[in-house]
């Protein structure tokens, strides 16, 4: 079909996240399943819920906009869950494990977001302003999830990086250690947006 207005290209992108999101229904509920830290399980869990109630807001908007609720291969979203599994199957002790998934989960976040963003963009120069606050609705629970996720990377890459200065303090004096314990306070990873 040819993409000869901005009704058509909604369509279109509108079909590709529709096929995206179905398919996490189906990829989030594996990396749920590989998750070491209950947070992180926990937080899998509750957002396959919300992407179950994404699929269905998608399927509201296909009907605002009085189109067939249909999915178009989504190659894209295919292969970042492809990654996710390689990230599942591949040989990691279990904080690295969990380290893995939240950067896996993340790309599917991110992705998500840019569809979102598009798709906002083309309901708002449709004027369709009911799709544009589902779609909306939607996005605010992706970038959330993604926050959620940042925060829980942060706080396994605190628990490794402590486990290692532990290691390496086991020989030192114990007296020397107090004392510079104040300065020797390695400040929170953070990374930048
Ligand atoms: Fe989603
Ligand atoms: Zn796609
Ligand atoms: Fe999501």
């Amino acid at each position: 079909m040819t993409i000869d207005s901005i009704e058509v290209l909604f369509q279109q992108e509108l079909k590709d996240l529709y096929d995206a999101e179905k398919r996490l229904t189906k990829a989030i509920p594996k990396m749920a399943k590989a998750a070491g830290s209950d947070e992180l399980k926990t937080a899998l869990t509750e957002h396959l819920e919300q992407t179950k109630n994404q699929v269905q807001r998608l399927e509201q908007v296909f009907e605002i906009v009085g189109v067939k609720a249909q999915a178009k291969a989504c190659p894209g979203m295919k292969g970042i869950i492809e990654e996710g599994e390689e990230v599942i199957e591949r040989d990691a002790e279990d904080t690295f494990a969990d380290l893995g998934l939240v950067g896996a989960a993340r790309r599917v976040e991110h992705y998500e977001m840019a569809g979102y963003r598009s798709l906002i963009a083309l309901a708002e120069a449709m004027g369709q302003d009911q799709a544009r606050e589902l779609l909306e609705e939607t996005l605010e629970e992706e970038q959330e999830a993604d926050r959620r996720l940042e925060e829980l990377g942060q706080q396994l890459l605190e628990q490794v990086s402590q486990a290692g200065d532990e290691d390496e303090e086991e020989d030192e004096d114990d007296e020397e250690v107090e004392e510079d314990e104040e300065e020797e306070q390695p400040a929170p990873a953070r990374r930048g947006k």
